[in-house]
């Protein structure tokens, strides 16, 4: 039977996570493991950078010392590019596997450069310690680290044989293959506990986005719902204090929707306000504008304008929106088609009018808007005079 190792060697499997939850935890992951590069990389640059006095000083071998300057001054290279990526916001996972193979590879040629040559005679104890510590840094695919760690388990295996003599050569090689296996068992540990990690967190961040959304929004129209009218309304009264445009609040309410749902039916009156909630979402894309369901058939619409004139422009597209629905309403006084009337305060943003004033201003408006006969808008506010926008 043909076992295929690759396979089983996939990294979703081989954690016992699902492929989707994997591939979204690692996505995230992968960031962290530039942060810990940039880390690590610095780490390593100060322990060689500071290493380069022992040869200057004690074995007053320059050549020596210029090998562990180099290796240093490639770490800093390293942490610096890792640094000026994760400020760019430049984040792949290729980037990842190839900083990760160069921060290795520059630990590896240090570590072997130390115990094969420099001190030959000694444990290879440093290689080891770098060969453990490296992988454990990272959340890498298993096959990734398996292909590194091995890597360094055979070239130094070899760079051993060629150069140590075989009372020390062997007791290295046990040492390395141990080092290999710790590195690799701890590693497939700690990346588990971290992906699991990930995993609770990225759970716990949709369930609170779930429920963020549904307190906040209306369920029969997918519009912002009351509550959030009023904290976005606070907002925006304290933060444009200093700005100078102007502050529109409209609210629209549907001509004799009473007498429509006595006419068609509730249901039919529910897909009447659905279709319009759909009109008012386009008008939040189209124009910008913040719009919310306040009520059983009334909307709340907030946008800012520089130039006041520009407010007629504004109310005609929202109401060309509603007329190009043409729903029809036989038992409308208006019109053969759903109509709306329309109040709108404008005031500064500079005011200290609160934001139940000018909403109660707004609906004032719109009572007059209806009182004047309905399927038209009453713009008012403190600074210009009140008029009318017939449709
Ligand atoms: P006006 O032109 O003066 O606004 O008249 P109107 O009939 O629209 O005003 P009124 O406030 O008397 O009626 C509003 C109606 O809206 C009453 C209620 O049956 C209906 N309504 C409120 N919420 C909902 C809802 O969620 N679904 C449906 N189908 N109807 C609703
Ligand atoms: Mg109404
Ligand atoms: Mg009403």
């Amino acid at each position: 039977m043909r076992i295929d190792i690759r396979k089983k060697l996939d990294f979703w499997r081989f954690y016992s996570f699902e492929q989707e939850q994997y591939q979204k935890c690692m996505d995230k992951l992968f960031i962290n493991n530039l942060y810990n590069l940039h880390k690590i990389n610095i780490a390593f640059a100060i322990c060689v950078g500071c290493s380069t006095l022992y040869p200057i000083l004690v074995d007053k071998d320059l050549i020596k010392a210029g090998i562990y300057l180099t290796v240093a001054i490639v770490a800093l290279l390293l942490a610096v590019f890792a640094n000026y990526k994760m400020q760019t916001a430049l984040v792949n996972n290729r980037l990842i596997y190839i900083l990760t193979t160069l921060f290795y590879i520059n630990v590896m040629s240090f570590g072997i450069y130390m115990c094969v040559w420099a001190t030959p005679d000694k444990l290879a104890t440093t290689f080891l310690c770098f060969l453990i510590c490296a992988l454990l840094m990272f959340v890498n695919s298993p096959r990734f680290n398996l292909s590194l760690t091995l890597g360094a388990i055979i070239v130094f295996t070899i760079s051993t044989v060629m150069i140590k003599s075989p009372e020390n050569y062997f007791v290295d090689i046990i040492n390395t293959c141990i080092a290999g296996l710790i590195s690799l068992s701890f590693n497939w540990q700690i990346t588990r506990l971290r992906i699991g990690l990930e995993l609770s967190t990225s759970m716990l961040e949709d369930d609170r986005d779930k429920y963020l959304d549904q307190s906040t929004t209306d369920e029969l129209t997918q519009l912002s719902n009351r509550r959030d009218f009023m904290q976005t309304f606070q907002r925006y009264l304290s933060n444009y204090r200093t700005s100078d445009d102007w502050l529109c609040v409209a609210i629209s309410d549907i001509d004799f929707f009473k007498n429509y749902n006595d006419h068609y039916g509730h249901p039919q009156g529910d897909e009447c306000l659905r279709s319009i909630g759909r009109a008012f979402n386009q008008l939040k894309e189209n124009l910008g504008v913040y719009a919310a369901r306040v009520g059983g058939e009334e909307f709340a619409i907030l946008w800012f304008e520089k130039d006041i004139s520009h407010v007629d422009t504004v109310v005609s597209d929202m109401t060309n929106l509603i007329k190009e629905l043409k729903i029809p309403h036989a038992k409308s006084k208006v019109s053969e088609y759903v109509t709306m009337s329309m109040g709108i305060y404008v005031e500064r943003c500079g005011s200290t009018t609160d934001e139940q004033t000018l909403y109660d201003l707004a609906d004032k408006a719109l009572y007059a808007a209806k009182g004047s006969g309905r399927n038209c808008t009453i713009v008012c506010g403190r600074e210009i005079a009140q008029y009318k926008i017939p449709v």
